[in-house]
């Protein structure tokens, strides 16, 4: 956490000739949280990036003279917007809702606000140790439209910006007035790390959810059941030739190129899922996503929207924590999915591979995470898909009864061996934790 109300921060130094710099103010751009510095050397008068989110990895800096931006090449998605806003800031009426559940005299705010629904997510999910580690602060959260739903209980304030996701590129100086009006009247002011890439494994998603997720002790109470994850942005294609036409074809924006990729990724979900009934007769399939609805063959459960509300996205996740496997294409579609189901099977393309596990909120561990999470070439033919999927789910009960220590099969072999004691009263049985059993002979 950064003490930003006082604002006494001391961290950092000139971009430019790397002297020391004096902090004077916090600003809030919107997606960054930033101070105003002078450098103590040069005299540059400098927005810098305080160190949370995503500038914890790539600060950007911005010279006040010229708007200048410093920042790593490969974060243009992070540092682009942030110049538009000094350049071209919005001057639109924009105040945040404020909603107060309990009030402190120390906060700490934890600012949620990007374009991308991913980081929104990804953001979002560092609530819960704040909760739980600091207890006697406030916790606040700053959050666009649509994702208050995701909010835990125990949050003290939430603030809702009502934007849509696509208008929080820009800096609206509304907003950020109102802002910092705001963290004025707290005594001390506290920024949350947000890291953009929080550790699962301390994560409790049914607290953002409140959907249960799927337990994996009950996995053969449950019918079989695939949840397939759709997009139209981001599609399952043949080879890397139609990858590039289809990468052009959004930039460039040719509609009618991209339509017929979409068709085309649809047709290979379809041959997949044909594949897969015919392989497990009666495997029940939910398709979901964003995108047009009754495309898919008809024995297919259908739950795809154009657009996503609350409500929605709360079903599909009840579907999701019911489903043995989700399967889909790499990006923020599998977040959710991969939290409540009991594994997945990813479609990873080859510029993402460096990407690899940044969307896959599974706290699975050890062997089982290795076996039930599961990522393939996106260009896989949807054959070959199937048969994966198939013997997953085929030898998962081998797997279970000789790997997973609370295994259905293990309990019985134990209930049985017990059982038997009187008929071999020599013997003693050991079961430790890791449900190893071993037979001694009694001296
Ligand atoms: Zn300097």
């Amino acid at each position: 956490m950064i003490l930003v109300s006082p604002f006494l921060y001391s961290g950092g130094n000139c971009p430019a000739c790397g002297g020391k710099v004096v902090w004077n103010k916090l600003r809030i751009p919107g997606i960054h949280v930033m101070g105003e510095a002078t450098c103590t050397l040069c005299h540059t008068e400098w927005l810098l990036d305080l160190p949370v989110g995503h500038s914890l990895h790539f600060p950007v800096h911005l010279k006040k003279e010229d708007g200048k931006i410093i920042a790593d090449k490969r974060i243009r998605w992070y540092s682009e917007p942030l110049a538009l806003g000094w350049s071209h800031p919005d001057t639109s009426p924009l105040i945040p809702q404020y909603i107060v559940h309990k009030s402190y005299s120390e906060i700490i705010l934890l600012n949620c606000l990007d374009y991308l629904y991913g980081h929104v997510l990804l953001k979002l999910l560092n609530a819960s140790g704040y909760l739980r580690e600091q207890p006697n602060k406030g916790l606040i959260v700053l959050i666009p439209q649509g994702f208050e739903w995701l909010v835990p209980d125990g949050v003290a304030e939430c603030w809702v910006v009502p934007r849509k996701l696509s208008e929080l590129k820009k800096w609206n100086i509304e907003l950020e007035n109102s802002l910092l009006n705001r963290l004025n009247t707290y005594a001390k002011v506290y920024l949350g790390m947000a890291y953009s890439h929080p550790n699962f494994e301390e994560i409790n998603i049914q607290e953002y959810t409140r959907v249960k997720p799927f337990d994996l002790s009950a996995y053969f109470d449950l019918p079989l059941h695939l949840c397939f994850i759709w997009r139209e942005d981001r599609l399952w294609l043949g080879n890397s030739w139609q990858e590039r036409i289809h990468h052009y074809s959004r930039i460039l924006k040719l509609k009618w190129i991209e339509k017929i990729g979409i068709i085309y990724s649809r047709s290979r979900y379809i041959k997949c899922i044909k594949k897969l009934q015919k392989n497990i007769p009666g495997i029940k399939i939910t398709i979901i996503g964003l995108g047009k609805k009754n495309l898919f063959p008809k024995d297919v459960e259908d739950l795809c929207q154009l657009s996503l509300d609350p409500h929605t996205e709360k079903k599909w996740c009840e579907v999701y924590a019911q489903s043995h496997l989700v399967i889909g294409i790499h990006g923020s579609n599998m977040l959710l999915p991969t939290a409540h189901s009991a594994g997945f099977v990813e479609l990873l393309p080859s510029d993402r591979q460096g990407n690899m596990t940044q969307d896959i909120a599974s706290t699975l561990q050890g062997k089982t995470a290795w076996y039930l999470g599961r990522f393939v070439e996106a260009t896989l033919s949807p054959q070959k898909l199937a048969n994966i999927i198939t013997e997953m789910l085929h030898h998962y009960p081998h797997f279970e009864s000789t790997s997973r220590k609370d295994s259905q099969v293990w309990k019985e072999i134990k209930s049985v061996l017990i059982k038997s004691r009187g008929a071999y009263p020599d013997t003693e049985y050991i079961f430790d934790e890791n449900s190893s059993v071993s037979l001694s002979e009694n001296q």
